[in-house]
């Protein structure tokens, strides 16, 4: 039976409700069968800003969605050990499943870069985007190619991986922003320390 498979690219730096209630809405809305999240390697769009740990980033990933039963994590992009494109990213998913429907779940901001993207004619052969709103940014399909492409709406969540950062390093709480495991690795790996 063929599958409906949702794919959840990000830094992760951390990991936070904004994006699991977006997961968790394009899994409902498309009856998806999985979202596997995918932690970037290095980022190539943040180089030059300093990004966590690969490790920390995923664990933080898992340990945010452990309790999903159809939530799960992938290390594609991590063991690549390279700079991640998401053209790298769904060849290996389309080898690793073959027959399954792929639909690559992106956040207006990252919709609107998308053109800028490696090899854009490839991803959509690779994959149907599912674009979703964030706060801040217009979500829409100028310029994208006809049909490949579908935008949903999800419950506003104004939060940022940067922000939940900034807010750690001034000693400002993360409760309620990101999952509770996470706060208590942060918290436990000292991550996002102003001074580190
Ligand atoms: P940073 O501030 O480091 O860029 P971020 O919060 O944007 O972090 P990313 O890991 O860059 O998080 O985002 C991964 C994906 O999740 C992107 O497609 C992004 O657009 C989407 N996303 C992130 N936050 C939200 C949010 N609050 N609402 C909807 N989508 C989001
Ligand atoms: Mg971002």
């Amino acid at each position: 039976m063929r599958r409906r498979i949702g794919i959840m690219g990000g830094t992760f730096d951390p990991i936070h409700h904004g994006h699991l209630v977006s997961a968790s809405e394009v899994q409902s809305r498309f009856g998806l069968d999985e979202v596997i999240f995918v932690p970037t390697g290095q980022p190539w769009q943040k180089v030059g800003r300093v990004v966590s740990n690969a490790e920390d980033r995923y664990l933080m990933t898992v340990i945010a969605t452990a309790s999903n039963p159809v939530f799960s994590v992938s290390r594609i992009d991590i063991d690549r050990g390279s700079e991640t494109y998401t053209v790298d990213t769904l060849r290996e998913m389309r080898q690793i499943y073959p027959r399954d429907e792929l639909l690559f779940i992106t956040g207006a901001d990252a919709l609107e870069q998308i053109l800028t993207w490696r090899n854009v004619e490839e991803l959509f052969e690779l994959a149907h985007f599912i674009g979703v709103t964030r706060p801040g940014y217009d979500l829409n399909d100028h310029h994208l190619p006809h049909g490949k492409v579908s935008l949903v709406e999800v419950t506003a969540m104004a939060i940022s991986s940067t922000s939940c950062k900034e807010r750690v390093a001034r000693g400002e709480p993360v409760w309620y922003l990101v999952p509770d495991g996470v706060v208590r690795y942060i918290d436990k790996r000292k991550l996002y320390r102003g001074d580190s």
